[in-house]
């Protein structure tokens, strides 16, 4: 990286799932488009962002700089409850000062400013420093053309990193053992999290099914599908207590009880894997489609339940249960049922799915490959970027 190259910043807004795309942009910036990134880091537990960070994308930090912005106090900003989302924009703006004074306490000129969609106040301060300003949409159109024609309808108006110096995980070493596309990979994304009962009906459903399985578990909680999604709980060891009286033992032989944290990317990208099982976080269904693995639909919050359904209905490689979660406890043997759905390909249902997964997965990497459509939208913000805010026009209009 030469060091005249433009040097972009990138904002990254509380949540590993909102983290994790920031990287992966800021890596392919540097390492495919030689700019200079560094990613601004708003946390509200500089403690579990970091051993996050350091544990388990230290690869990223030989190419890119990540700065933790100054830890932000919650109670001071919400003295009630208050829903995930308004806590994110709270906590997003009062973020501000910090981003302002990490900018101007660089020697470097920052060429422009790439914010997701909870940092857009964040434009203010790229206006200051006259940058470029970007956001990046970590979802679907049908989502990116809900957020941009909402304020004009009548309705709302009032009325891949390098891993070769990771050891390897004794999930992916577990999966060495299995045969392939054997195993059903069950997550909830960075944040999710089930009730007790419905914890107990899908270890019974997913035991049921006699399939192999990974399952990332989460202590259940009572009011919210997102408990973990500022802060996750500690990694332990032990079996979660909270699963079925005699679970691990039954399910020994066939699955892996992976308490609050796995390598999603590379779970999904293990040819041992055959199935996922996922809130349809945005991040989650392109980490599974770029690897071709059919999915069970099991939204929880924001706009996974449109995703889900686009997924099931319009994509075809993904089932649904009858009701969405939000609308009551998904029984054991409907869980069971869409399992085999899934992972059976001797049946025309799956073996369907895992096609058109296939099909889906050659679009997406030729998207990525040079002169596709991703990579070909990132070459020109970089353009963008060498030239500055002053030739703009000129850069868009050529
Ligand atoms: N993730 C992971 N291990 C886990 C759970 C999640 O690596 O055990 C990663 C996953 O690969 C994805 C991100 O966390 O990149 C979750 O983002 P997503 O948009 O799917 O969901 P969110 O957490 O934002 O609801």
């Amino acid at each position: 990286m030469g060091s005249t190259a433009p040097h972009v910043a990138l904002l990254a807004s509380p949540g590993m799932g909102h983290l994790i795309p920031m990287l992966e942009l800021g890596h392919r910036l540097a390492s495919t488009f030689s700019l200079r990134v560094t990613v601004f880091v708003v946390t509200t537990d500089a403690s579990t962002a970091q051993s996050q960070i350091n544990q388990e994308y230290s690869t990223y930090k030989k190419v890119i700089s990540i700065v933790l912005l100054e830890q932000l106090d919650l109670s001071s900003l919400m003295d009630r409850p208050t829903a995930m989302l308004s806590q994110i924009v709270l906590i997003m703006r009062h973020s501000l000062r910090y981003l302002r004074s990490a900018i101007s306490s660089m020697e470097i000129r920052l060429t422009a400013l790439i914010v997701d969609v909870f940092g857009v106040d964040a434009f203010a301060v790229a206006d200051e420093f006259k940058m470029l300003r970007y956001v990046l949409v970590t979802t679907n159109a049908w989502y990116l053309a809900l957020i941009t024609y909402l304020p004009f309808i009548d309705l709302v108006r009032p009325s891949q990193p390098a891993k070769q110096d990771v050891p390897r995980n004794k999930v992916l070493e577990w999966l060495d053992q299995q045969p392939a596309e054997s195993v059903l990979y069950v997550s909830f994304g960075s944040g999710g999290t089930l009730s007790a009962d419905q914890l107990t009906e899908l270890a019974w459903g997913l035991e049921q099914s006699s399939h192999r399985f990974v399952w990332v578990v989460r202590p259940p909680t009572k009011d919210s599908a997102s408990g973990s999604f500022f802060r996750l709980s500690k990694k332990t060891d032990k079996t979660p207590e909270y699963l079925p009286d005699g679970f691990v033992t039954r399910t020994q032989d066939k699955g892996l009880v992976v308490p609050t944290w796995a390598p999603q990317t590379e779970v999904l990208a293990h040819l041992s894997v055959g199935g996922f099982l996922s809130h349809c976080g945005w991040n989650s269904i392109l980490e599974s489609i770029l690897n071709g693995v059919p999915m069970i639909a099991w939204p929880l919050y924001a706009e996974q339940k449109m995703n889900a359904t686009m997924l099931a209905e319009q994509l075809g490689v993904t089932v649904k249960p009858e009701k969405l979660p939000s609308s009551g406890i998904i029984r054991r043997d409907e869980i069971e049922a869409m399992v085999r759905r899934v992972m059976e390909k001797d049946g025309n249902e799956g073996k369907q799915m895992r096609i058109r997964a296939h099909d889906l997965k050659r679009t997406a990497d030729e998207a990525l490959r040079e002169g596709g459509s991703s990579h070909y939208m990132l070459s020109q913000m970089a353009r963008e970027c060498e030239c500055g805010l002053e030739k703009l026009d000129e850069v868009r209009g050529g």
